[in-house]
């Protein structure tokens, strides 16, 4: 022992560059980003296959055998313009076999009797094994005396195949000694993880496939870790450099809203996340919330209060949405909840004309108007308001980290200078979203916030009955009942997943990129929400396929019923192709009760709020994700009248069966991401689902909890990172996020 060498880590051994001549395979490299020593070794296997025994390969059947070389020797081709292919007999404990290596002369040489190699091909019909990709495996957990072991598996490109990785990979073992450790020892006993450098051996030359996991976890939880790191320290930061004004005066006019104005009493959660709101308004450091819940859940009742808490202390208030068209439906709202209460409220959006702007701005400026509706307008450089105290955000994931701080500028100058930075409050931010997602995708996704989640919806709705419509009778019976509900003067609902029944012959080819691209996320009513892709179907698969499913496209299908099955009716059509004044007409001959059904795409997904409507039939519905149908299924029970979902669709689907059996929205959230792949999920985009490279949500789900954990502890303890436990974690936090996120946090 005491013989040992002992060696140092030589971090700086790792920025070597990577010892390949020029040539294809260098190219193929460096479009991998594989430079240097450090960034192959930080290049992770997909996978491991576990490698073949000789006497278990079949012919016809791609594997992979760890063998050795007895006699190896090239033999020349007659045809013209081909190299000698090399033969070598090979064999490992369990027998022997002939292989064949094409175009490559030199391996003769090379690869001499007793070498050990790793062999990717297919074994022939006459039992000759076909080498396709090959590597020296002499450091391999594979040998030939022993069973066979595990082989990673690369992501690879043009001109470098994942057994050529392997090669260089093994070729650079010795550096792994000078990666550095980012987790101190405490933490990792504690934790149960090995280190860095033990997590990447197990993963390029795992004996097992529980090797390799191992290796991941670890390697996954570091990277969950920073992440965590990464939001809480955003937090803290914002919290320290910035004081907000206290809301902290008694209730006045926010109390007589809640008791005398509000046409109704507060459901627990709303109640819940009153008080939570009302108690961080009142703190000087300043709020960042987000409140969750499904479309009418009655989120905007609760950003109101908060909004005249800022009100009623002589403050200001603003909200901000995506679109122009959710600023006019908040606005219309808010005036409609502020009943008699006088306060002076405004809409600014892109198309507020020059005039009114300016009037409005004035006003901001001389804190004339309290309360502001508003899209991105609301953050132009000229808007300045006198005081503003609260802003919410509505679908929060719409707007960037610049836009937030954007709108910490809008905030009030400290009286008298002198304040932190820019001597200015930041606004107690509320931030909203319709798309429940479960907690640790919460996590992930919006770890800098506190959340709040409105569950149960507000009293009176009804439970919608949910059913499934299968077969040609089951769908006679449906419009029966569709038919039934429209004598009775309640209106329905008929959603397609597609707008027209053809391609317009100008439509680009459908390429695979397309077909892979997830819906968009909580879309609006400019955006049209494409069905989600089910498991194997997507929005160009379903062009490509129609003839089979049997797409009802809501133009083809509004012609169909308005001569058919709903003939006696009153039909529109509302699609995502039609222009904005064709879809407001359509809405609103709806919404007056003009037009009996409205047959749509998911642009009703949004924006449309009937009492009368008790009916809606999702036509494919097994084309739509869990929480597109849940969103859709919200449009109908909104009144007083029982209302009915009737989704047509194979019995089977799983996620339609979640649909009756489910009513709570985080519930099929949770289904929903049972169900789907990451990537696929809809809300992956906001919920920063698929930002991570080693970890795989949810599967990762518990893993990301513990990191939460250690987070939020090391930032209770050295939020600075400034012990020598912590020294290596914040290097690696700059390292991976950039010196930004390793902005120091004022004391
Ligand atoms: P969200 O913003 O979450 O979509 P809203 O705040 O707009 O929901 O509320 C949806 C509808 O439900 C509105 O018409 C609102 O007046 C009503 N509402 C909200 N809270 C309650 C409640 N506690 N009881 C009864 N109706 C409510
Ligand atoms: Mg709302």
């Amino acid at each position: 022992m005491l013989q040992a060498q002992v060696r140092w880590p030589r971090p700086s051994r790792l920025e070597d560059p990577l010892d390949v001549p020029h040539g294809k395979l260098a190219d193929g490299l460096e479009a991998l980003g594989l430079t240097s020593v450090g960034a192959l070794l930080e290049h992770l296997p997909k996978d491991s296959r576990e490698a073949r025994t000789v006497a278990a390969l079949r012919a016809g059947e791609q594997a992979t055998v760890a063998v050795q070389v007895r006699t190896i020797a090239a033999r020349p081709v007659r045809r013209r313009g081909m190299k000698p292919l090399v033969e070598a007999s090979v064999f490992d404990a369990t027998g022997t076999m002939r292989a064949t290596f094409f175009n490559q002369p030199w391996l003769a040489q090379r690869y001499e009797p007793g070498t050990r190699l790793v062999l990717y091909g297919k074994t022939t019909a006459r039992g000759t094994f076909n080498v396709a990709h090959h590597a020296i495996g002499n450091d391999l957990g594979a040998h030939p005396t022993d069973t066979p072991g595990e082989i990673a598996h690369y992501p690879a490109t043009e001109g470098v195949s994942s057994t050529q990785i392997l090669t260089l990979m093994q070729g650079v073992r010795d550096a792994l000694a000078d990666v550095p450790e980012a987790l101190s020892a405490a933490m990792r006993v504690s934790e149960g993880l090995p280190d860095r450098r033990s997590a990447l051996a197990a993963m390029h030359f795992p004996h097992t496939a529980e090797d390799r996991e191992t290796g991941r976890e670890r390697l996954a939880f570091e990277e969950l870790l920073l992440t965590q790191l990464v939001f809480l320290r955003r937090r803290a930061r914002r919290r320290a450099r910035m004081d907000a004004f206290a809301l902290c005066e008694p209730q006045s006019l926010s109390e007589r809203w809640l008791e005398r104005e509000l046409p109704f009493a507060l459901t627990g959660d709303q109640r819940r996340a009153v008080d939570t709101i009302r108690e961080e308004l009142a703190s000087i450091r300043p709020m960042q919330r987000l409140l969750m819940g499904e479309v009418g859940s009655g989120k905007t009742v609760v950003a109101l209060y908060a909004m005249l808490r800022a009100v009623e202390h002589g403050r200001q208030a603003a909200l901000m949405a995506p679109t122009e068209t959710l600023a006019e439906q908040h606005f219309a709202t808010v005036q409609r909840l502020i009943g008699g209460e006088p306060v002076p409220a405004a809409l600014l959006t892109g198309s507020t004309a020059a005039r009114r702007r300016a009037d409005i701005l004035g006003k901001l400026a001389s804190g004339e108007l309290a309360l502001i509706v508003g899209t991105h307008s609301l953050i132009e450089p000229d808007v300045r308001f006198r005081s503003l105290a609260v802003a919410v955000v509505d679908e929060q994931h719409r707007f960037g980290v610049r836009q937030r701080a954007a709108l910490d500028g809008k905030g009030a100058l400290v009286a008298g200078g002198g304040g932190p930075i820019g001597d200015r409050l930041a606004p107690h931010v509320l931030h909203m979203t319709a798309t429940p997602i479960p907690r640790t995708l919460a996590l992930a996704g919006y770890g800098d916030l506190d959340v709040s989640r409105l569950h149960e919806l507000p009293r009176g709705r009804q439970a919608i009955a949910t059913r499934i419509v299968a077969g040609d009778s089951a769908r006679e019976r449906a419009y029966e009942e569709l038919r039934k509900e429209l004598r009775a003067g309640r209106q329905a609902y008929v959603v397609c997943p597609l707008i027209e029944e053809t391609l317009p012959p100008h439509a680009p080819d459908p390429g695979p990129s397309v077909a892979s691209k997830p819906a968009p996320v909580g879309a609006g009513p400019s955006a049209e929400v494409r069905p989600s892709p089910g498991v194997g179907a997507s929005v160009a698969g379903a062009v490509a396929d129609r003839s089979e499913i049997g797409q009802r496209a809501a133009t083809a299908e509004y012609e169909r019923l308005a001569k058919g099955e709903l003939k006696e009716y009153e039909l529109v059509l509302l699609h995502g192709g039609m222009r904005p004044r064709e879809k407001q007409e359509a809405m609103a001959r709806f919404a007056s009760g003009e037009a009996d059904v409205l047959v749509a795409t998911t642009v009703i997904e949004v924006g449309l709020d009937v009492a009368n409507a008790t009916v809606m039939l999702v036509e494919n519905a097994e084309r739509f994700g869990l929480s597109q149908l849940h969103q859709l299924r919200g449009r109908v029970g909104r009144g007083e009248h029982r209302s009915t979902c009737l989704l047509v669709g194979p019995p089977g689907a799983r996620r339609l069966r979640a649909m009756v059996e489910h009513a709570d929205g985080f519930k099929l959230a949770e289904i929903d991401l049972e169900l789907r792949s990451e990537g696929e999920l809809v809300g992956t985009r906001q919920s920063g689902l698929s930002q991570f490279e080693v970890a795989c949500l949810p599967e990762d789900g518990a893993l990301l909890e513990r990191a939460r954990a250690r987070a939020e502890a090391i930032m209770a303890t050295d939020p600075k990172l400034e012990g020598s436990e912590h020294v290596l974690l914040g290097e690696a936090l700059a390292h991976a996020f950039g010196v930004e996120a390793f902005e120091p946090i004022p004391a």
